[in-house]
């Protein structure tokens, strides 16, 4: 089977580019996949063949035309084509190597290369596009996107890379960075190639390998390592549990007067309550029924033992001045919880929930 890609773009000549050399000009070559463009252009209206308009509601640049596109994409891809349909976008997900080896397990891709400021909204859902981003910067087209995503796609197809082994080794393809390569000469400017690798030690150098692996991406991608399973613990956050007295009114307090959602409530006494980013837990402290659901067993350590109001906890914002002018004037400010720079360099003000538990906003400002 073909590997079949159809590119949807303003500028045709800059395909196939740098895929028409090395490894994806010779499975072009050979046949293994092939690149047809269709020129936007042709889809055009009026006497200059215009595919772009400015956007509504003002601002700069242009907008690329929704039924222009449609008619160009409905042209390269039917309703019996099962390839994804993809637009370049820098809004769109994050290319990785396992949507890369997903892709060249298909039958092709049909890529729309945007330009200007980007596409009508409607064409996206209207023709079912998938974004596609290749990273946190902005091109000025889609067209470098597409063959960037095209050269990763290409080079797994079967038979394109000549050692098969090379295409499961590479970085990302395990969830780490790989390790460090060296070649001949063993001693190059007084620098050795680690003897380890020329030891003929197979047990050992893949150990070796294994841990420089392991090493660089802890050290460059603290992201990637933690998705390793049997990685190094990691901490992350502290959420704040809080007790409360009445659930039901802590529920109601947190959410109408601090704008947190309650994600989670039980019968048992136990509330999860989330504002943007930040967790925060609610528990029904001193509870009775409780106790008596206990069956008049002795409770040696529970909700009793605690007593609402004497915890507190710290929310970062940004944004802690537009806060404190929200509530400042509210009866929930603790008597001495006015907005100041602390010493230590935040900026906060704290407030008090009905049962006394303290609740800092701060700001690194
Ligand atoms: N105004 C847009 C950027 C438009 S750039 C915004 O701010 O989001 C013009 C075109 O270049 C886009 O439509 C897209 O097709 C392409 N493009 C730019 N950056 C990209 C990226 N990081 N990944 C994929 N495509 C990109």
């Amino acid at each position: 089977m073909t590997f079949r890609a159809s590119i949807i773009t303003l500028y045709p000549e800059m395909f196939p580019g740098p895929l028409g050399m090395s490894l994806a000009g010779n499975a072009l070559e050979r046949g293994d996949c092939s690149i047809e463009t269709c020129h936007l252009r042709e889809f055009g209206t009026g006497k200059h063949r215009n595919v772009d308009d400015t956007p509504a509601g003002g601002g700069a640049g242009m907008v690329l035309k929704p039924d222009v596109l449609a008619n160009a994409i409905d042209s390269v891809s039917g309703a019996a084509d099962n390839r994804p349909r993809l637009l370049m976008s820098p809004r769109g997900k994050p290319l990785t190597q396992t949507m890369v080896r997903e892709f060249s397990q298909g039958e092709g891709l049909v890529i729309v290369c945007g330009r200007f400021e980007g596409v009508d909204e409607r064409v996206i859902g209207a023709r079912n596009l998938t974004e596609i981003s290749i990273g946190d910067y902005i091109l000025s087209g889609g067209e470098p996107a597409a063959l960037v995503l095209l050269d990763a796609v290409i080079r797994l197809l079967p038979g394109v890379m000549g050692n098969d082994q090379s295409g499961t080794h590479e970085s990302f393809e395990n969830g780490l960075l790989e390790h460090p390569h060296y070649t001949r000469p063993q001693i190059w400017e007084e620098r050795e190639i680690p003897p380890v690798l020329t030891s003929g030690n197979h047990g050992a150098i893949e150990k070796w390998q294994r841990e420089q692996s392991e090493r660089l991406t802890a050290e460059r991608r603290p992201d990637l390592a933690e998705k390793i399973p049997g990685s190094d613990p990691r901490a992350r956050e502290i959420i704040p549990a809080l007790p409360v007295t009445n659930l039901g009114q802590g529920v109601d307090f947190y959410r109408e007067r601090l704008g947190f959602e309650c994600i989670y409530r039980d019968e048992g006494g136990y509330a999860v309550m989330r504002w943007q980013a930040v967790e925060l837990h609610l528990w029904l402290a001193n509870d009775e029924s409780w106790r008596e659901r206990q069956k008049g067993v002795p409770v040696q350590s529970g909700a009793e033992s605690f007593i609402a109001g004497t915890h507190s906890c710290r929310i970062m914002v940004s944004g802690v001045e537009a806060l404190w002018e929200k509530y400042r004037n509210t009866d929930m400010i603790h008597p001495k919880g006015h907005l100041e720079k602390k010493p230590w360099g935040s900026t906060e003000f704290a407030i008090l929930d009905p049962w006394g538990n303290l609740i800092t906003f701060h700001e690194w400002l």
